[in-house]
This record gives structure tokens, sequence and C-alpha cells, in this order.
């Protein structure tokens, strides 16, 4: 399987890091090593000096597809659930300056939370009307809504397909809004989307 990210896809979340709000879809992808499951503890590496968080909605691919349209999209997705983008926000600035590829900031191992569970989009009326937030060490933090997005769910499967193959258990990160910050040791980190709790794990 593999991950694809969308980066970007928040205009607030853009203008916070100094970018310009993208007219294409910013696309970067995660290796499947880069998985952190199972609530498992994110520990905090040492190759860069500032990690972020950056909580995003996740949409399990159930379909094998390419070239998808737009109108056919919600065929292949059956459940959403939650994911942290971890990234290492210094390197990722040295990188970017350089105009040299993101992964070693965005890709490396256990970079890419994944919930547990999944909820069916059957159990919403409309994803792109979904609310859902980081609470960290009991705080919120970090606050989404999914009508926000730049690119909705369904025009990112028409557009990523049109270079990815689409795989049964591809994991698509919608992006994050504003809000990112360092991950320090010794947190907790809660994901809600809507009322359930998505996620519950340690920074160690
Ligand atoms: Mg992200």
């Amino acid at each position: 399987m593999k991950i694809i990210c969308i980066g970007r896809n928040y205009a607030d979340h853009a203008k916070e890091l100094g970018n310009q709000v993208p007219s294409e879809p910013v696309i970067f992808l995660k290796p499947d090593t880069a998985l952190l499951r199972n609530n498992d503890p994110f520990f905090v590496p040492d190759f860069a000096e500032e990690f972020h968080y950056e909580t995003e909605l996740v949409v399990k691919i159930n379909r094998l597809g390419k070239n998808i349209s737009k109108q056919f999209a919600p065929r292949y997705y059956e459940e959403v659930g939650m994911g942290m983008d971890f990234t290492a926000r210094d390197l990722q600035s040295k990188l970017k300056a350089k105009g040299l590829p993101w992964e070693r900031a965005k890709a490396f191992d256990h970079s890419a939370g994944i919930s547990k569970s999944f909820i069916s989009k059957q159990s919403f009326k409309d994803i792109q009307n979904l609310n859902f937030k980081l609470l960290v060490n009991g705080e919120e933090r970090q606050i989404g809504y999914t009508g926000d997005m730049l690119f909705k769910v369904d025009e990112i499967i028409a557009y990523v397909s049109k270079f990815f193959t689409l795989k049964i258990g591809d994991l698509i990160y919608t992006g994050t809004p504003a809000g990112v910050g360092r991950v320090n040791i010794g947190e907790r980190f809660e994901v809600f989307l809507e009322n359930q709790k998505m996620m519950d794990f340690l920074i160690k």
C-alpha cells in the first residue's frame, strides 16, 4: 500500500507557513514503513530539531482505479479515519529553500500516525461537513472543518489517480488546517472526528 498526502489543502494553514494557496493539489508520498498504528507512542527522532504535528482526515481506498472521474470518486472509498502527518519542520524548510524533495522531512519511519478504527462514510451525511480536533494534554490545539478543504476528497481522488493507480488499502491524508506546532516529549495526543475519539497516544 501507499500513503498519498495532500499539502496546503487549507488556506489558513498554507498562509501560516508562508506558502501561497495552490491552484492544483500539492501531492507527496510516504512509504508503508511510515505508518504508526494502534496508538503506539511517537518517539521523537534525533535527526532534526523541530517535529510538528499535522492532524488530518484520512480516506481509505477500497477499490482499484486509475483516471477516476470526480463524479465516480465516491465509489472508491467507504471509510474515513484520522491521521497525523508528522513533519521535521526545520529540515523541511531547509530542503524547500534548496528546492530539494521533502522525503527526509516527511516520509521517515512512523511519520504517518493512523487511527485504529475507521468510520463508514454512510454514518455521516456529508464527509465535507465534518469537524475534527487535536487535544494536547487535554487542551484544544488544532481544530479542523472538512468543508474548508481547498480540494475536496472527490477532487483529490480524481487528480491523484491521473498520476498514480489507486489500490485497495491506500490511504490519502487530506491536509491539515492551521494550528500546526511542535511535538514535545511527554505530551498526550487525542484526536477526535466529530464526537468520536479516534487516536490517543503519547509523545516519547
Ligand atoms: Mg500534512
